[in-house]
């Protein structure tokens, strides 16, 4: 089998309000969304696709340029079986673009899987479980506003739910306490500070504070290079550090580990530049001890269905992860939805990723990126 063709084509899929205005994180609002997808086919007529998603620079039409000049001509002609060598070969060809190389990685898979008539999780060392238990984020708002949609989410059957911190101490304290007083003692509650906190005693001051309402894990609370930072804060409290932004790729993990930086990694699909790293680098943990989850840009169905695969598949998932990006966006590109109910995300039924794409949609969310 061989590549007979690559397409990029940059995409706008309308972000979810979840208080009927744009979300905002410590990264900043989301008022458009800048992504892509990857469709490859072969001459023996199969066909793959896959997702570029990432909230930072470049966005999806930059990387989808990237794709075109740098990639395209290291995949026509090879064989899509050839994961390792592909992937490697793309590494050689272009530094880092990792949601870009994520998005061809996991079309590879979906093409691998349906040669092969088997789920990609199979390709990834087979099920360890049979759906992946979710955690949603709690984007800033009001107190009220943020204890609310808690509470929505745990009657959904959330069993984990983040809050979005950053918004400044007093803030940050009153949301994590309504919050907790609002979906009682049996929620867990992790709090994500998406590297808001500028040193290590802004960290302490603001950690030392929510540690009275039974927080899981503290997310990146510094920025995603301040590896010494991390390594002193988890010095100074007992409050498990997850690496987020600080992990991308397998390298990224060996240098946090080493630092002795982090007791948790969250590991992205994109960010590791697709499911072969992004299972590399639980392998690596899996290896030094550290615990593990995967998290989420938010992707769409496409970039979804890949962590689904993966979180079925790896042993060292051990957290409840943000499998669900699909509810980030008002619709979807699916023809037939993702089951994610009661707080767990099935892996679609079929072979390759199980999914199927509404060409009608995705045209849309092609035409509203020059919109
Ligand atoms: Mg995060």
């Amino acid at each position: 089998m061989k590549i007979k063709s690559v397409v990029a084509v940059p995409i706008s899929p309308p972000p979810q309000q979840f208080y009927g205005r744009p979300n905002r994180t410590a990264l900043g609002e989301v008022v458009r969304v800048d992504y892509g997808v990857v469709k490859i086919e072969t001459d023996e007529g199969y066909s793959g696709i896959g997702e570029i998603c990432t909230v930072f620079t470049p966005g999806g039409r930059s990387l989808c340029a990237q794709i075109e000049r740098y990639l395209v001509p290291v995949l026509l002609g090879e064989d899509p079986c050839q994961i390792n060598y592909l992937v490697s070969a793309m590494d050689e060809a272009l530094s880092g673009a990792e949601p870009a190389k994520a998005a061809i990685d996991m079309a590879l898979f979906d093409i691998v899987g349906k040669a092969l008539q088997t789920p990609v999780y199979n390709l990834l060392g087979g099920m360890v479980r049979e759906r992946v238990p979710l955690s949603h984020s709690i984007t800033y708002g009001s107190s009220e506003e943020m204890a609310n949609f808690a509470v929505q989410l745990a009657q959904e059957g959330f069993a984990t739910v983040k809050v979005k911190v950053g918004q400044g101490l007093e803030k940050d304290v009153d949301a994590v306490r309504e919050i907790r007083k609002a979906v009682g003692p049996s929620v867990r509650l992790r709090v994500d500070a998406n590297m808001a906190w500028a040193t290590t005693k802004e960290a302490i001051a603001t950690i030392r504070r929510l540690e009275d309402y039974d927080i899981e894990i503290v997310e990146q609370p510094v920025a995603r290079h301040a590896l010494d930072a991390m390594a002193e804060l988890r010095s100074m409290t007992d409050q498990p550090i997850m690496a987020d932004e600080s992990v991308w790729t397998p390298i990224d993990a060996m240098e946090c580990i080493r630092r002795d930086a982090v007791d948790v990694v969250s590991i992205y699909v994109a960010e590791s530049g697709g499911l072969l790293k992004a299972a590399q680098t639980f392998s690596i943990c899996e290896a030094a001890g550290i615990p593990c989850l995967i998290g989420s840009m938010p992707e769409t169905g496409i970039g979804t269905a890949a962590q689904i695969h993966l979180g079925v598949a790896m042993t060292n998932l051990k957290f409840d992860s943000d499998v669900c990006g699909v509810r980030y966006f008002s619709e979807d590109c699916l023809t037939r939805a993702l089951k994610i109910e009661n707080g767990y995300a099935y892996p679609p039924e079929g072979v390759g990723l199980g999914i199927d794409v509404d060409e009608v949609i995705l045209s849309r969310w092609q035409a509203d990126v020059e919109n």
